[in-house]
């Protein structure tokens, strides 16, 4: 057995492995469990963000993987994190086949939500994402204003609450230039949240910027 698989059973044994979609314990080797797997479809789409950033992801926002996506939020499940990855990485995989990335990152938390939840979701699956396609992972954005949660605002004002919101992290100012970068989040709704922060490291020098969420809404 090589040592990661090793290490995967141990860690196991001592945090269970759960389905992503209903929370039921399944063995490290599995993705989901038997009566979820064929009630799940992914449906990988490709489109455009603010008319200029394609964006992939393998699901709908709808049944089982909305399920998903609340669970990695509310019910402090870190670990179906890199479960949710693989189909994430399927998708991108599928979808940017003509592309190489050379930075994986994340849309960012203010300080003070951070404080808060235990985990950033979104960088949780950043780093899975960045371990299977073998491409480095920073954290190139800060989120410098504490704005109103999205999800409670109309569509039209959206656009208006996540402005000015996000800037580039200094640490990595001068090493974005040129880079083609994969922007990763939870869902995407409207795509004001990444278009924003896809305006922002392009401003920055950023290359490319492409995108990938587990589910779209
Ligand atoms: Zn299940």
């Amino acid at each position: 057995m090589k040592p990661q698989k090793l290490f995967k059973y141990i860690s196991a044994f001592f945090f269970p492995c759960r389905c992503p979609f209903c929370g039921k314990v399944i063995t490290p080797d599995e993705i989901c469990c038997n009566q979820c797997s064929p009630k799940i479809k992914t449906n990988i789409s490709k489109h455009f963000i603010g008319n200029s950033w394609l964006c992939t992801s393998p699901f709908k926002y709808t049944d089982l993987p909305k399920q998903a996506v609340l669970r990695l939020k509310f019910n402090d499940c870190g670990q179906i994190a890199p479960l949710m990855a693989e189909y994430m990485t399927a998708s991108v995989k599928e979808s940017f086949s003509d592309y190489s990335f050379d930075i994986v990152t994340f849309v960012p938390m203010h300080k003070k939500r951070k404080r808060k939840s235990l985990y950033n979701h979104s960088k949780l699956l950043a780093a899975e994402i960045s371990k299977n396609l073998d491409v480095p992972i920073a954290s190139l954005l800060v989120k410098t204003k504490n704005n109103s949660l999205q999800h409670r605002l109309p569509s039209q004002e959206r656009i208006k609450n996540v402005k000015g919101v996000y800037s580039v992290n200094k640490k990595y100012g001068k090493t974005l230039k040129g880079k083609t970068v994969l922007l990763c989040d939870d869902v995407i709704t409207t795509g004001s949240t990444l278009s924003e922060c896809c305006k922002v490291l392009e401003k920055a020098g950023a290359k490319d910027v492409f995108c990938v969420a587990f589910s779209k809404a």
